[in-house]
């Protein structure tokens, strides 16, 4: 009772500052109160669209800020080392547009994506126009995907890599002990082998390791990550399964025995999952996952091409250790081929490359229809990560979310208006603030901008890009 007349009061209160004292108690109730009326939905049109590159946060990421006719913005990113182009080249198709029809400017968009980096351009706007939409109505994201099932997001985190076993597994148990993750990974590549002689079979002819093409030394560099021996003449990227690659038994038993000293250290209790094998071929992923079956990892991430859903499956039904693809698959329907087939036991979307916020929302649906739980890979800087956070919150089932940022000190400074540390003892929690609930702090951002690029600069070059014909059919 105290309640119902704190808000009765509180309602009559706030119809008087509004000028609405006729109003009865019942109205009020009925009247949506929580949108923002600094604006007026309806009217709302997009103005314009502007980028900040930011570097090394802990990616090359892309953040654009999406302007309207009453000053409310909203931002986005696009996925880390993509072009900011990708997202520029939509501008001229959605200028003038109310952002709130989100899900109508993303069918008129989404074209214009593609796998990997390609869908970073669509996914940057899509979760722009969540932001602009939350402000506007004065709800978080979470709330307008349909609520949340959880106030706090697990987060797993990577590990860098280390040749030596106990040194990879210190690594790893000062992530749990003094950090709180409740998930570990831990990278396990042939390049923690392939120093010691008869580890890996491969042609000599396979150019260099860690060679990828010019400009797109990143995250795979160091690291033996799928660009491992899989590049080809011209920086032409090669399918593992065309690299002749394959592990000896000496070279499983000594990743193996990288995996036993983690085990060792951080024990059984903990999740702990792998990535980056290398360009190795099938029956070597098979025969690998066999033997680390009995160290009961997680998953084993990305051990082929997402693309070859019968390998796959084949590698799925061979190992006893959850499988898991997704991070460079744009749209619903490519998983939902993974899903039903049950190709792979885990599914992983990018949000900034699987299509946005309700895309990535809609594939954890779908896999749950399949009994197949979803992860989000998160490599971003804290816009992207807060989207998927969103994301996360309000979808089913979802499992944990990855955070590339433990080395990134700064990480946190370039946002305000959140609780920090954001990721706390391995868990985000969500925020209740209208869109992503993060404005970004000018300053820490200028900090790291991209070499070369301003702050949000005019980009009037793309306000007109020709006479587009975007039509899909005649
Ligand atoms: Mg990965």
């Amino acid at each position: 009772m105290k309640n119902a007349k704190g808000r009765r009061t509180f309602l009559k209160s706030a119809a008087g500052a509004l000028g609405l004292g006729l109003w009865s108690n019942v109205e009020l109730e009925a009247y949506p109160q929580n949108v923002n009326t600094n604006s007026k939905p309806s009217d709302l049109r997009i103005t314009d669209m502007r980028v900040a590159v930011l570097n090394r946060v802990p990616m090359t990421s892309p953040i654009i800020r999406i302007d309207t006719n009453q000053g409310v913005y909203g931002l986005g990113e696009v996925r880390d080392g993509a072009s900011k182009n990708y997202a520029l080249e939509l501008k001229s198709r959605i200028l003038g547009e109310n952002p709130c029809n989100i899900d109508r400017i993303f069918r008129k968009i989404k074209q214009f994506g593609g796998h990997a980096r390609q869908g970073g351009g669509v996914c940057a706007v899509e979760m722009a126009l969540w932001d602009l939409a939350g402000k506007v109505y004065n709800v978080p994201i979470y709330q307008m995907l349909g609520g949340k099932f959880r106030d706090r997001l697990r987060v797993y985190c990577d590990t860098t890599g280390s040749n030596d076993p106990k040194v990879f597994a210190e690594r790893l148990k000062e992530r749990r002990d003094q950090r709180g993750f409740t998930w570990l990974k831990m990278d396990l590549g042939m390049q923690l082998v392939m120093q010691t002689p008869n580890t890996v079979t491969r042609p000599a002819a396979i150019p260099p390791l860690n060679a990828p093409p010019a400009g797109q030394a990143g995250a795979g560099g160091g690291r033996g990550g799928r660009g491992m021996g899989g590049f080809g003449g011209g920086g032409l990227p090669t399918q593992h399964m065309f690299t002749g690659t394959e592990l000896t038994d000496k070279g499983i038993a000594m990743m193996c025995d990288y995996v036993a000293a983690v085990r060792e250290s951080v024990g059984y209790d903990i999740p702990l999952s792998a990535d980056h094998f290398g360009s190795i071929g099938v029956n070597s992923c098979i025969r690998l996952g066999k033997a680390l079956t009995k160290y009961n990892l997680s998953w084993l991430e990305d051990m082929i091409p997402w693309q070859n859903t019968e390998l796959l499956k084949q590698i799925t039904d061979e190992v006893d250790i959850p499988i898991l693809t997704g991070e460079d698959i744009y749209l619903k329907e490519p998983f939902e081929v993974l899903c039903k087939a049950h190709a792979v036991d885990i599914i992983q979307p990018d949000l900034e490359t699987s299509g946005g916020i309700l895309e990535t929302k809609k594939i954890g649906d779908m896999a749950q229809e399949y009994g197949v739980p979803m992860v989000l890979h998160c490599a971003h800087s804290p816009v992207g990560a807060m989207a998927t956070a969103h994301c996360a919150a309000a979808t089913e089932n979802f499992l944990v979310m990855e955070n590339h940022a433990q080395e990134i000190n700064f990480w946190d400074s370039l946002v305000d208006g959140i609780d920090k540390p954001i990721v706390n003892k391995g868990f985000i929690t969500i925020p209740d603030k209208p869109g992503l609930g993060i404005t970004l702090n000018e300053a820490a951002c200028k900090e790291h901008l991209m070499q070369g690029e301003g702050w949000f600069e005019p980009t009037e070059q793309w306000n007109n890009v020709g006479r587009p014909n975007d039509r899909l059919w005649s």
